[in-house]
Parts: C-alpha cells; structure tokens; sequence
C-alpha cells in the first residue's frame, strides 16, 4: 500500500468552494484518484477518526470543527504517496507552510486548516478504510 495515501478536503476549504482548486493541485501533482466522496462525519464519526489525538488539548475543538460541515475524502494514488502529500499539503500551521503548498494558498489558521494527509502508509490504509469498502476503490 505504499503507493497510496488518504486526505480529506476538510470543512472550511468545503465552505470557502476550494474544492476545485485543490483537486486540481492534487491532480497536476500526479496524484490519480482512486475513490472520493463528498460526505460529512457525525461527532462520533469524527472523535473515532481523530482518537489518535485524545488527548491532546485541541481534541474537542477539533472534532466540532471536522463534524461541523461537509468534507471530501479521497484515496490518493502516486508513488511515494505518503511523503509527496504530505509535502504537498504543507505544514500543519499554514503560517509555516511553504508558499505554493495547499494550505499555503487555501487555509487560514492550525485548526481550519484546509486538507489532511495520513502520515504514514498504516495510517493511510487504516484512514482510507474507515471512509472505503474495497468495492468502492478504483
Ligand atoms: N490541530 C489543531 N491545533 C494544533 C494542532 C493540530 O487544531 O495545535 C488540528 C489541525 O486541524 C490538524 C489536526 O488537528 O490538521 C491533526 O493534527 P496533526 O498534528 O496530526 O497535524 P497534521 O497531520 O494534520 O498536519
Ligand atoms: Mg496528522
């Protein structure tokens, strides 16, 4: 599964109608889709995708944020996924995040911060599974 990783468009890029912008970033990076879905996570949707983060002080902010609109969740496939995304989307604060990357150019604070990317192949595949049955990957 090293070839693949997974994101999320998250609610405020949803919002502020930087879902074109974003999968053309993603797309010109190479990065072919594999599955995607426009979706929204419930609160208990979201505290269970983010319980890796339990207990760190932002968790509840957190969790309202993701749960509070509609997101995009793709599976993502390129060689070397993982990193590539991960330096594609930018660092977590978009105020450290190099000029060109995604949350350089659509997010405006660490919390509303536009896109995630999982941050490791287990990850990745653990992610894209809790939003993907194998039957809805292409
Ligand atoms: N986050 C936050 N405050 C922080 C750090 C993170 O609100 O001080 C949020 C932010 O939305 C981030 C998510 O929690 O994307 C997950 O944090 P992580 O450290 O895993 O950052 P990422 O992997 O998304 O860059
Ligand atoms: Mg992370």
């Amino acid at each position: 599964m090293s070839n693949r990783t997974f994101t999320m468009i998250k609610p405020d890029a949803v919002a502020n109608n930087h879902i074109g912008p974003i999968l053309a970033k993603i797309n010109e990076a190479g990065f072919r889709i594999i599955a995607m879905k426009y979706t929204r996570l419930s609160p208990e949707l979201a505290a269970k995708f983010y319980a890796i983060h339990k207990e760190r002080p932002f968790y509840n902010d957190l969790v309202n944020y993701m749960s509070g609109g509609p997101i995009v969740a793709a599976i993502l496939e390129k060689n070397n996924a993982v990193e590539d995304f991960r330096k594609l989307i930018g660092a977590t604060d978009p105020a450290k995040a190099e000029p060109g990357t995604i949350r350089n150019l659509f997010a405006k604070s660490i919390d509303a911060n536009a896109i995630h990317g999982s941050d490791s192949n287990e990850n990745a595949e653990i992610e894209g599974s809790f939003f993907f049955s194998q039957t809805e990957r292409f």
